[in-house]
């Protein structure tokens, strides 16, 4: 697997690593489990990164030197695809031929370096976007930056380039084909899953006195990577509108953003704090670095809500993981998560970023105990759908597949008739 831009290795929910990287790590798991070796590519940022860092027997996590590592945004990094793909060009030399039976990235810069690598070894490439510009771009953020027309460019060579797409959901399969070209019979979809084991329902009682919440209060909880896209200001904003709706209860309110700042842009924990200060409800917001993933299931599960305001989402893992503790999930109705979360039945879809209308189904959940109470069993019953084994099974399907298509129809592979590398010889069985 080759992931240039973010290390399985990071810490999801700040900076660069999200979703992507939690895909890549519980995808390359349960493949090992099937006895698939799998080894991810990634790009240095530390030089106390050893070369190979194994993450479990089966996984390797492998440190390639491109460019400074510090002080490189991902907008920098299409420069440094070159010397990325020298450095593995260097450890590919001491691999011997056939070593290799799919190679499979992960966003558009690693599609970048892994089509050639893909072609040098004469076996397939396969994709999974994550995210696409063309979609980010059609729903931006107010004061969020486009996606710049190299990176459309990028995406539509890896698109052409590949032999295998894998899309997250139905929509983005028919994003790839409407706005990339896309060859429906070379795209596949395949749902992200949950760690099932981690994220379960428990005590919210027991949950909340370990993160010293208040057992009388209403918690509403954002979990993400703070950035405009994401929307934690929506939010903010509309809890204003809420404590003022709510003055009578006599219930504290706690909004609690769990994640760190992701690129440029105001959606940072001080930037939240002064929109909170400016609206009054500075002392109801908590905000918290992120944490690992036991940490996390005791904030889903202490948490009566969770929000997902996105203004787009290739899936929304946080929405998934919250339901799988058994919380309802009130997101926005776009992209993957109007898969993840059944709206009526698992928490509510809000249209559009009106913090009034946000406020309003908020609003309207707190005051219904029963309602959230039907809501989050129906959830932690949806979620149980989606563990990561499935994805992993129909992931190696997907593999199988590319390798059984480019056997048959190898004409992508023109630099293994240059080389001399056979066009086959992988180890996937093409079928099973
Ligand atoms: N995450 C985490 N700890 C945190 C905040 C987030 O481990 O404190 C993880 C979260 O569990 C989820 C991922 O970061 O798996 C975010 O994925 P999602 O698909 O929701 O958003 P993305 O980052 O891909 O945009």
């Amino acid at each position: 697997m080759v992931s240039v831009h973010t290390s399985p290795l990071e810490q999801p929910g700040t900076g660069d690593a999200g979703g992507l990287n939690v895909y890549v790590v519980e995808l390359s798991r349960r493949l090992a489990a099937r006895g698939v070796a799998v080894e991810v590519a990634t790009r240095r940022t530390s030089s106390s990164q050893p070369e190979l860092v194994e993450l479990e027997p089966g996984v390797h996590v492998r440190h390639v030197d491109a460019g400074p590592y510090d002080g490189l945004a991902k907008e920098d990094l299409p420069g440094q695809l070159c010397a990325f793909s020298a450095g593995l060009m260097r450890v590919a030399a001491r691999v011997p031929a056939g070593h290799h039976d799919v190679v499979h990235t992960h966003y558009w810069l690693s599609g970048q370096v892994g089509w050639l690598f893909a072609e040098r070894w004469g076996v397939p490439l396969v994709h999974t976007m994550h995210t696409m510009a063309k979609v980010k771009n059609a729903s931006l953020a107010d004061g969020d930056t486009p996606e710049p027309f190299g990176r459309v460019i990028g995406e539509q060579q890896v698109v052409e380039a590949a032999d295998r797409l894998v899309a997250n959901t139905q929509e983005e399969a028919d994003d790839l084909v409407r706005h990339y070209g896309a060859d429906p019979r070379r795209t596949g979809v395949v749902e992200p899953g949950v760690d099932l084991d981690v994220f379960r329902p428990g005590s919210r009682a027991r949950a909340r006195a370990r993160l010293g919440l208040p057992p009388d209060a209403d918690v509403l909880l954002f979990v993400g990577r703070l950035q405009p896209l994401k929307a934690p200001d929506v939010l903010v904003a509309a809890a204003a509108h809420l404590r003022h709706r709510r003055a009578g209860t006599g219930r504290p309110l706690v909004v609690a953003v769990l994640g760190g700042p992701s690129g440029t842009g105001l959606a940072r924990p001080t930037a939240l704090l002064e929109q909170a200060r400016a609206l009054g409800v500075d002392d109801v917001l908590r905000t918290s670095p992120p944490v690992p993933r036991p940490a996390l299931a005791d904030w889903y599960r202490a948490a009566d809500l969770v929000t997902v305001p996105s203004y787009s989402e290739s899936f929304g893992l946080v929405a998934l993981e919250a339901q799988a503790c058994g919380t309802p999930v009130v997101a926005a109705a776009v992209g993957g998560l109007r898969r993840a979360v059944v709206d009526g039945t698992t928490g509510v879809l809000v249209d559009g970023h009106d913090p009034v209308i946000w406020a309003d189904a908020l609003e309207a959940l707190l005051a219904d105990e029963t309602r959230r109470a039907r809501l989050g069993a129906a959830a932690a019953r949806h979620a149980a759908g989606f563990g990561w084994d499935v994805t992993a099974e129909r992931v190696l399907a997907e593999y199988r597949r590319a390798v059984a298509d480019f056997r048959r129809y190898p004409t992508p592979a023109p630099a293994a008739a240059v080389t001399g590398l056979p066009a086959e010889g992988g180890r996937l069985e093409a079928s099973g």
